[in-house]
């Protein structure tokens, strides 16, 4: 750790995707593990035909939310959801989860109370048991941090690189609505998931956390390719739709906005057709949004008019100052 800390002192800012490429390039990892740090999960050998699924999420106050604007039941769904989501990004399923908090002086026993009733509340829909964690006192700021444990068979198996040349992109739900409030109560895309890798052969995945043209960037460079976005058919999210101010700026929110937590995945463009019927019959709203476009880097987007615009590809990063 000293060691790693020394690397991060050598720069007066770093953010948060260089710290972990540097700490990435220091791990060496067993054979136990197929996949390490970079995806959304580690991948653990389990059985002959499955992984097991390992991800840590932690949600900040004033970071991931203001107690002001959010119910502790709120926090406690959010807590588990952004990790249940990383499972399903790689097409598996929820087992178990552990909860650990740092608790401040202004936060009651009675809301602790609350953000279990929310943590129980979504783990009782998809049938995970929260199994332990960790209590300690935090000087200032409430946060917590899940550890999930998940399973997918081999076969099933999802990671961000695997996108080819000539791939359809396509996403789940609607994008740029987390700012209205979306990141404090959505579903974890499990269910979507499953039907995704269940029926198709799905080359890519990644959940959508820190904004639509971030993550297709780290699934882009997961994957050493360049991707086209179609403007026309980015799914803008109803609330953002309804705000009348905004009409110019909206795709840049859909592009931007991080914690839409739906489902980015790319698909031979051959079974775009049928996977689209489909998933209609299944009431599972999907969107054909863009095209992997040749090798190389970076995200262009076809404007409503037809202009190719290069995107910048930033994604929302906590920035570390040492
Ligand atoms: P996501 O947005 O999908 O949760 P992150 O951007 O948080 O993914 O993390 C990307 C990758 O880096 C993951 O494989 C994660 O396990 C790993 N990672 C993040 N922080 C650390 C850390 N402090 N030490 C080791 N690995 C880390
Ligand atoms: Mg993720």
């Amino acid at each position: 750790m000293n060691s790693v800390l020394s690397v991060v002192k050598k720069l007066s800012i770093m953010n948060e995707f260089d710290l972990i490429r540097k700490i990435a390039s220091k791990i060496r990892t067993s054979p136990r593990v197929k996949v390490g740090i970079g995806d959304d999960c580690a991948v653990l050998k389990d059985t002959k035909d499955t992984y097991l699924l390992f991800a840590q999420d932690t949600i900040v106050e004033d970071v991931h939310f203001r107690l002001n604007s959010i119910t502790y039941e709120e926090i406690g769904w959010k807590a588990l959801a952004c990790n249940m989501s990383d499972i399903a990004s790689m097409g598996g399923w929820s087992l178990s989860a552990t909860i650990s908090m740092g608790v401040p002086r202004h936060v009651s026993a009675r809301s602790l109370i609350k953000i279990y009733d929310g943590l129980m509340k979504l783990a009782k829909r998809f049938d995970v048991d929260l199994v332990g964690g960790d209590t300690v006192r935090s000087p200032k700021k409430l946060f917590v941090s899940v550890s999930i444990l998940g399973r997918v068979e081999k076969k099933c198996l999802v990671l961000r690189k695997g996108a080819k040349v000539g791939d359809a992109v396509l996403c789940t739900g609607s994008l740029g609505g987390s700012f209205y409030g979306k990141h404090k109560r959505f579903t974890p895309r499990q269910s979507e998931a499953r039907f995704l890798v269940k029926n198709f052969n799905i080359h890519s995945m990644i959940d959508i956390s820190d904004g639509l043209v971030g993550d297709l960037g780290h699934m882009l460079v997961s994957s050493g390719c360049q991707a086209v976005l179609f403007e026309r058919t980015i799914p803008i999210s109803r609330e953002l739709k309804r705000k009348k101010s905004l009409s110019g700026k909206k795709i840049n929110r859909a592009l931007y906005d991080g914690e839409d937590y739906e489902l980015l995945f790319c698909i031979a463009s051959e079974d775009v057709r049928v996977l689209l019927n489909r998933a209609k019959k299944q009431g599972i709203p999907i969107s054909h949004i863009g095209t992997i476009s040749k090798k190389g880097k970076g995200v262009i987007l076809k404007t409503l008019d037809g202009r190719l615009v290069r995107l910048p590809v930033r994604a929302f990063t906590h920035n570390l100052i040492s």
